[in-house]
Parts: C-alpha cells; structure tokens; sequence
C-alpha cells in the first residue's frame, strides 16, 4: 500500500520558522556571549513581546474573530500594527482560519489546526505544508470583517507593514542604543520566536494539557500555567464552549491580562459593548459536566444504579434551585433599572432573594460534597 501523499512545503514558511529559531537560540546567545546584553535589551524585549501577543489575544482573538466588544479605530490600527509585527499572517486571515477551528473544532478534514492530528500538526505543522490550498483565499465567512477598514487596510499592506515592523522596530532601537546586532537579535528574533509558540501553545496544548470543568464534548482545555505565558488564553476550555465571552478566565483570581487590558480600553472609551455569558449558563455548563463525569467514574461499579439515580436527584435539585436563584436576580437587577417597584416592595425582594442565595450556596456545597464523594 501507498502511504498517502502529503502536500508540498510552504517553504517561505519553513525557512522563516527555522532561520528565526536558529538566530534565536544559537546566534542570540553567542553574540550576548561575545558582547553582552544591557537592561534596555530585556526591557524593549518584554514590550515588543507584549504588544505582539497582547494584539493577538486582544485584537486578532477576542475582537476580531469572535466580535465579544467594540474597539475605537485607533485601538484597532495599533492591534493592525501589533499583529503584523507578531507575524502571524493578516487579521483576516487569522480570524478565518480561527472561525473553522470553532466551527469545526478537531474535525481532522475541516479543523485547520486540529488537536486529533497531534502536538506537532496543531502547533506548527498545519503551516508547513499546502494544506487548505484550495480554501486559502476565501474570506467568506468574514464578510463582517470585510467591512472594517483597517481590517482590508492591513490585509492589503500586510507584508509591507510586516517588513517595516519587524526589521524597522529592532533596527531603531539599535541606532538609539548603538547596538543594531544586538537589538535585531533580542527585539527581532527572540521576541519573534516566544512570541510565534507562547501562541501556537494555544493550539497544540490548551487542547492537551489541562482541565476540562464545562464540556468534554472538544479537546480544549483550561491550564493556568499556559494562561501565564498567553496572557490570559489558557482557559481554553471555558473559550471554545463561550467563545463570545470577552474573558477567557473569568474568575477575579483566573490570570487573564488579555481581559484586564479590553476592561481598560472600556473604561477610557476605546472599547464598548463587552459581552459576558450570564452567570447562570456557566454554571449550568459545570453542574453538567460535573454529572457526567460522576456517572463516567461510576460505570462498572455493581452498585451504580442506585447511586446514579440519586446523583441525578441532587443535579435536578441543584438545577432547580440554580434556576429560582438567577431568575429572581434578573428580576431585581430589571426592576432596579426601571425603578418599578416602591421601597418596601424592594426591601422584601431583597430579603427573599438572600434567602435563595444562602439557600443555593448551601445546595452547591451539598452537590460539591456528594460529587467528591463519587
Ligand atoms: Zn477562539
Ligand atoms: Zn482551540
């Protein structure tokens, strides 16, 4: 038997992701042995490095490919910018691809850079090789995008301002320092390659490696150690279920710069229209999740119907109270804002709705005890 064909190299590709590396890791550490490297090389690496991730995360990501807020165009230039020196192809084209991958998230024929076809494949491979040749320039499922002037602008000009960013930026900061090597090296190719994999991570192992606490139903997964080197991006699994949510982790403690950043931008009016899930779905999606691994982990136990029976009696309680708990918040937060009701009618709302609160708090103990006891 034949083995089947793989399509040609991309060899643009190949030769940039390897001479990158190559100056990287090899001549990047030989010439800071030979010459040394000063603070303001570490510095300009830390921001050229955080702008370039920051707008993909920000822009490319959260903006443009999933819409979850509004940005104010000069936000939206430096994103254009920011991307174009993270090279990772124009906005347009990131957001296409990315909207497959939801779409069709680990389909190995659909998915562009599908987790079932491995760590390499979903972290670098898929860009090697011609692999979506025949769909490479159809933007159909962007026409949204195509309407944002800087967006086309960008797509249009991005090997220029890919060039000018990636050489210009560096080279500038050489001739204010008096080290152009040095400053090609760290802020060119060093930036560029833990920038390129701190977001392939995304792909290959935020699909891997991780917890899975709203849905098994994708590969993707929350990792708050991937989230620290992807500003905020490794609650992927959260993501891939809410992926219209601007948060990514949407805990207070959960490390998501990415979304402290788009809160900024609100509240100096660069950004509008953040949309959250409501809170209710999120823990619906947990409760669910968490059954069905419960039940998963009883299967062969020859005592499990019993006990799946009163699992899923203590999920419906939980569910209903969940359900009493949320509707009566909506309730006050509308009557709040149409100022509907007299005082002493709120006052009486209020004290039922602490009611209910303590009463779910004490059912979300209850399922967290009875579900660690299974
Ligand atoms: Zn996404
Ligand atoms: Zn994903």
């Amino acid at each position: 038997m034949r083995a089947v064909e793989k399509p040609p190299l991309i060899w643009l590709n190949v030769l940039l992701f390897l001479i990158s590396f190559i100056l990287a890791v090899v001549i990047t550490p030989w010439y800071g042995y030979q010459q040394g490297y000063a603070i303001e090389h570490w510095i300009w690496l830390v921001v050229a490095f955080s702008f370039c991730n920051l707008s993909i995360t920000a822009g490319y990501h959260r903006l443009w490919s999933h819409k979850t807020y509004q940005a104010h165009p000069v936000l939206r230039v430096i994103f254009a910018l920011g991307g174009a020196f993270a090279l990772q192809n124009s906005a347009l084209h990131w957001s296409s691809d990315h909207r497959v991958h939801h779409k069709h998230v680990d389909n190995n024929d659909k998915d562009p850079y599908s987790a079932k076809r491995g760590f390499w494949f979903s972290h670098i491979g898929w860009m090697l090789r011609h692999y979506n040749q025949d769909t490479y320039n159809d933007y159909a499922n962007c026409r949204d995008l195509q309407k944002d002037w800087v967006v086309m602008w960008q797509h249009k000009h991005y090997l220029l301002l890919a060039i000018a960013t990636n050489i210009g930026i560096p080279l500038l900061l050489g001739i204010v320092y008096q080290d152009i090597i040095g400053m090609l090296l760290i802020v060119g190719a060093l930036r560029l390659v833990l920038s390129h994999h701190t977001t392939f991570f995304i792909n290959s192992l935020a699909h891997i490696w991780g917890k899975q606490p709203y849905t098994d139903k994708n590969t993707a997964r929350d990792n708050g150690v991937l989230a620290f080197f992807t500003f905020g991006e490794g609650y992927h699994n959260f993501h891939h279920i809410f992926e219209n949510d601007y948060r990514n982790g949407i805990y207070w403690w959960q490390y998501d710069p990415t979304k402290w950043l788009i809160k900024s931008f609100h509240y100096i009016g660069l950004a509008e229209k953040l949309r959250i899930t409501p809170q209710i779905k999120i823990e619906q999606a947990k409760a669910k999740q968490a059954l069905k691994r419960a039940i998963d982990r009883l299967e062969g136990r020859p005592d499990n119907t019993l006990i799946k029976e009163a699992l899923n009696k203590e999920f419906e309680q939980m569910m209903k109270k969940l359900n009493d708990y949320f509707e009566l918040k909506k309730q006050i937060v509308e009557q709040k804002r149409h100022n509907l009701v007299e005082k002493y009618e709120r006052s009486l709302l209020l004290i039922r709705y602490r009611q209910l609160r303590t009463e779910f708090k004490a059912q979300q103990k209850r399922w967290n005890t009875v579900l660690a006891y299974y």
